[in-house]
């Protein structure tokens, strides 16, 4: 099979601990490339003032994202870059009409969705049966059964299923029922007495009218009225983002005799028989209890007509841009506009290139892994995770802080982890999807309807630890804690992450740190949790977690005091699993970078030490305009992450590897004293 395989029997456990190969650049003698990108220097500041702006201030003046891209970064250039590759290489499946099976499929599902002519032509003709189905929906029992359906093909209303790992017997599945995305993505949407949101309803008021209106529904209006009424209701009985992280506050299992009676007003057993759990299922659970006792009330409540609406926009909107173009411009005007602050329109081959991700993802990163990724990137890159690895290791040993027992714990952990780098060792079989060049619909609905499948499936199924739910050609990485796997795509190989022909300093402050964030979730405020099973227990004394908390504690405070704009401050507890495994992580990647230089001193190269390159190339990665409108706020203050600025100047000034490497001193502007330093792992 084609693969990246950087991962091996090596990477399963503590086997790779002591394995430190040498990272000597190619060209022994000579004066190796720094890898630093000079330009992206902002040399008007100080490095010990302000190393945010000092690394990439020249970038930041120097680089502007595409108007359709707002929030443009280093993360976003590079994933375009990856994007544009993968363009030409689909077009060319697609000339001479020779390929078969995945790729034929590919080739398929981008002509279907380029060809807009014939998109326009066909109307609402792809999406008739859908809307026949809603209009024949009178009872609340019918309304559920559309639920399901689209539930089905991969359109959730409020409603999800998540097919994971059970933290009680991570050797089995569990069907976990969750509340999901409603129309607009975030609850305070609806419900914020804040003014940009209330601009927002009424901008989405209108949006759900036209969608309406333009689809045929007499007294849009009116309708639109009540489905936001009802989505707000819902709103109302989410859960916070903040109450959803917390570990066990979401464990409600039910078991499969219980499950029709399990939420008033909604047969949960029914809807599992809807989305195709099979009979045989026994292990359910549901995340929110009261929010699903809500809908059921709601579904009782609320006339059908109304939900009837609301299926329909839902619809309209999940299929916009397969639909004809006043669909498309709608669409466009408010999630791309109104909501994102996109000043212009993604560009067709972008969009579809977005489509082949959530269709055949895992298809198209094959062909990207084969055309893209040479093996010497991986060969070096490898070399930096065996040091990460290693380094973690050693931090836990010797950690002042932790007892024998808790550190025990911890290790038998990390000798747990599974780290895959590169692209998955099996993909998803698309043997079973169908797709034409003229059914963009079509296409669409099949391949989510397999991919929800292939969810569905594995409740029969043990688990898989190998499984990866990111493709190779994400800029991106992920830790799964019920599966305690890392997964580091191979699109990471590349700038300003990997440099396989630069001096290593500026490897290890991007791709090293990249690693050494993920691993560092495995033991954040929720990672720590569970063990390496993905079983939810404690593994620390109660006095180490007592001072877990202290310390994690006292990186929310650090976060909370910093502000995105006047008055609009971060919010240290939803960021502080990101927030740990970045100081964390950039510690570890610290040492392994030290690690890697085998006793020898780094040379100093264009001016600066390896020390400063490291921390250069960690900041470069974090390249990204400055945040400015009021939506860009808005979504800095939803995210888990903090903004990229925040979380290069909090991590580094918990390291006194940093104050020495720059000489920080008291009275600049990265200078945390000594004690208020954060250190975790
Ligand atoms: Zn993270």
């Amino acid at each position: 099979m084609r693969r990246l395989v950087l991962c091996s029997a090596l990477f399963c456990t503590g086997l790779v601990a002591l394995s430190v190969a040498s990272n000597e650049p190619a060209a022994r003698g000579a004066v190796p490339r720094s890898g630093v990108a000079i330009n992206d220097l902002d040399r008007s500041v100080r490095p010990q003032d302000d190393f945010y702006q000092f690394a990439v201030g020249g970038w930041i003046k120097r680089v502007k994202g595409p108007a359709y891209m707002p929030g443009w970064s280093a993360g976003r250039e590079l994933q375009l870059n990856v994007y544009e590759a993968l363009d030409k290489d689909v077009r060319d499946l697609m000339k001479g009409g020779r390929a078969t099976g995945n790729e034929h499929k590919l080739a398929d599902i981008y002509a279907s969705y380029i060809h807009v002519e014939q998109i326009d032509r066909l109307g609402l003709t792809p999406i008739a049966p859908y809307l026949a189905t809603f209009d024949a929906a009178k009872s609340p029992a019918d309304i559920a059964d559309a639920i399901a359906m689209l539930s089905a093909q991969g359109l959730d209303l409020g409603i999800g299923t998540w097919v994971h790992p059970d933290d009680e017997d991570p050797s089995r599945y569990l069907a976990d029922f969750v509340q999901s995305d409603l129309g607009l993505s975030e609850r305070d949407y609806y419900l914020s007495d804040e003014p940009r949101f209330a601009t927002i309803r009424d901008a989405y008021r209108g949006h759900v009218t036209r969608v309406l209106s333009l689809s045929g529904v007499a007294d849009a209006d009116t309708l639109a009225r009540k489905v936001i009424a009802l989505e707000t209701r819902l709103a109302k009985a989410q859960w916070t983002p903040v109450a959803t992280r917390v570990p066990g506050a979401t464990a409600h299992r039910v078991s499969r005799k219980a499950l029709a009676e399990a939420v008033p007003g909604l047969d949960m057993a029914r809807f599992a028989q809807g989305i195709g759990i099979p009979a045989t299922a026994e292990h359910f659970n549901i995340s929110q209890p009261d929010y699903f006792a809500t809908y059921g009330k709601l579904l009782a409540e609320v006339p059908a007509p109304v939900w009837r609406a609301y299926l329909r926009v839902r619809l309209i909107d999940h299929l916009a841009r397969f639909l004809p173009q006043p669909y498309r411009d709608e669409a466009d005007r408010f999630f791309s506009g109104t909501l994102y602050g996109a000043t212009a329109s993604r560009p067709r081959w972008l969009r579809a290139m977005g489509v082949l991700e959530d269709s055949m993802g895992d298809a198209l990163g094959q062909l990207y892994v084969q055309k893209h990724v040479p093996p010497e990137a991986q060969a070096r890159a490898r070399v930096v995770l065996d040091n990460v690895i290693a380094s973690f290791r050693q931090r836990i040993a010797a950690s002042d802080w932790l007892s024998d027992t808790s550190k025990q714990g911890a290790l038998a952990k990390l000798d747990q982890l599974v780290i895959r780098m590169g692209a998955p060792g099996h993909i998803r079989d698309y043997g079973r999807l169908v797709t034409a060049p003229d059914d963009a619909v079509g296409n669409w609905m099949r391949a989510r309807t397999l991919l929800a499948r292939f969810e569905i499936e594995k409740l029969s199924r043990p688990v898989d630890r190998e499984e990866w739910t990111m493709s190779p050609q994400s800029v991106n990485g992920y830790y799964s804690v019920s599966r305690n796997q890392v997964v580091l795509p191979a699109a990471l190989l590349q700038a300003p992450y990997f440099q396989a022909d630069a001096d290593d300093a500026v490897n290890y402050g991007g791709l090293g740190f990249f690693i050494a964030h993920e691993l560092s979730h495995a033991f954040d405020r929720a990672g720590s949790q569970y063990d390496g099973e993905g079983k939810r227990v404690e593994w620390m004394t109660p006095a180490d977690r007592a001072e877990f908390e202290r310390r994690a504690h006292a990186i929310v405070v650090q976060f909370d005091d910093y502000a995105v704009s006047p008055g609009h401050h971060l919010n240290g507890e939803l960021t502080i699993g990101e927030n740990i495994a970045d100081t964390s992580g950039l510690a570890i990647a610290y040492d392994a970078y030290q690690r890697s230089l085998q006793g020898h001193h780094a040379p100093v190269i264009e001016g600066f030490t390896g020390d400063q390159r490291f921390y250069l190339g960690f900041a470069r990665t974090w390249a990204s305009e400055p945040i400015v409108t009021q939506a860009a706020i808005t979504h800095a203050l939803a995210d888990t992450h903090a903004p990229d600025r925040f979380r290069v100047t909090g991590a580094v000034s918990n390291q006194d590897a940093f104050h020495r490497a720059y000489r920080v001193k008291e009275g600049d502007g990265e200078f945390r004293a000594p004690d208020k330093r954060a250190r975790i792992w």
